[in-house]
């Protein structure tokens, strides 16, 4: 991960030795010709000096908080899934004081690349106003924040979905039908109630903004999806994107209880081109992550398997594949969740 944690993707032994053979067995025929990732951070910091500032979240260890710019991405992606069409959606990485410099980032970029299109990543204590100028002169075509960017006093944990997106912003966005990402605050992640009811009451009051639930709202484990898809499932205004997770049963029951037209292919790029394999126990998830220099209740080493390892995105790819061939999606079901939903839900022409 050492090419990470200077902002790119470079090949070496290992990328020819093992990443190639697994994607050309079981990513590359499974994957349309086109693809759109609506969940890929971009920006232009520069990273921490672990010994100065050891990160506190394993992601972190991962890039040592060095961003990769948008041109990066691109070039990433002619590695990552080679002979393939990418467009992404982009946005920066959620810190406070990134704010600005990403949203910038983004902003100039998408209006260099055809195949590039952003979010903003906002603040909640911004006027209505404010948003929506942001937005327009950003020419964002959605919205992404998180419980870090509230300044509330409130403990993390009891921060709520209504704190990242207060009424004033979502009135707004109800106005111009935007997208806006998700990404669930609060321990009990999908299935947490505050979570559950203020969806319901948001998706009620609402319903033009297209809500994206990240991650799969953080399900990395079983029970949490299951809990949480089951709670949510009445919401039929609700898109899920897959990015960062890898957890077979949890794509499973979303497959079961969720309309292909609602999901939607991400990667959570730059973090999961790292090399490791997840596994969960109870209600932890752990990555098995090659060559990790760190330790942490999310992370280990397993010397002996981890010369295998390929890249976690592909384990992503591989999980949902199980689960689309489980569920007997057909092509045109992989085509909607890999690029044409984003294309319609953004109304954007990649
Ligand atoms: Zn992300």
């Amino acid at each position: 991960m050492d090419d990470l944690r200077k902002g790119k993707i470079e090949v070496c032994p290992h990328y020819f030795r093992v990443d190639m053979p697994f994607y050309r067995k079981h990513i590359a025929n499974f994957l349309p010709e086109k693809v759109v990732d609506i969940h890929v951070h971009a920006g232009t910091r520069k990273g921490v000096d672990p010994r100065v500032n050891p990160p506190e979240f394993w992601p972190k260890w991962v890039t040592f908080g060095h961003d990769m710019t948008v041109k990066s991405i691109l070039d990433a992606y002619i590695k990552l899934l080679p002979g393939k069409d990418v467009s992404v959606v982009c946005f920066g990485s959620p810190d406070r004081d990134n704010v600005e410099r990403a949203n910038e980032h983004i902003k100039e970029q998408s209006q260099l690349y055809p195949q590039v299109s952003g979010f903003a990543l906002t603040l909640p204590e911004w006027s209505a106003q404010e948003l929506l100028t942001r937005m327009q002169e950003g020419g964002f075509v959605g919205m992404k924040s998180y419980s870090n960017m509230v300044k509330s006093g409130k403990k993390p944990e009891d921060i709520t979905v209504l704190d990242i997106y207060p009424h004033h912003q979502l009135e707004i966005a109800q106005e111009y039908g935007w997208t806006v990402m998700l990404h669930v605050p609060r321990p009990g992640r999908l299935a947490d109630p505050s979570n559950v009811d203020q969806l319901h009451e948001i998706c009620e009051k609402y319903p033009d903004i297209k809500i994206v639930i990240a991650h799969v709202g953080r399900a990395y484990y079983p029970e949490i999806g299951r809990k949480g898809l089951d709670a949510l499932k009445d919401l039929d205004t609700l898109y899920y994107d897959i990015s960062a997770n890898t957890c077979g049963p949890v794509f499973e029951y979303l497959l079961d209880t969720v309309d292909t037209a609602r999901i939607l292919y991400g990667s959570d790029l730059p973090i999961f081109a790292v090399r490791g394999k997840r596994i969960w126990e109870g209600e932890n998830y752990i990555n098995y992550i090659h060559k990790a220099d760190w330790e942490d209740s999310h992370t280990r080493r397993c010397k002996e398997k981890e010369e295998q390892f390929t890249f976690m995105l592909y384990e992503e790819i591989f999980a949902f594949k199980k689960a689309a061939e489980k569920a007997r999606l057909s092509r045109d079901d992989i085509e909607n969740v890999f690029w044409k939903n984003a294309r319609r839900l953004l109304d954007y022409s990649f």
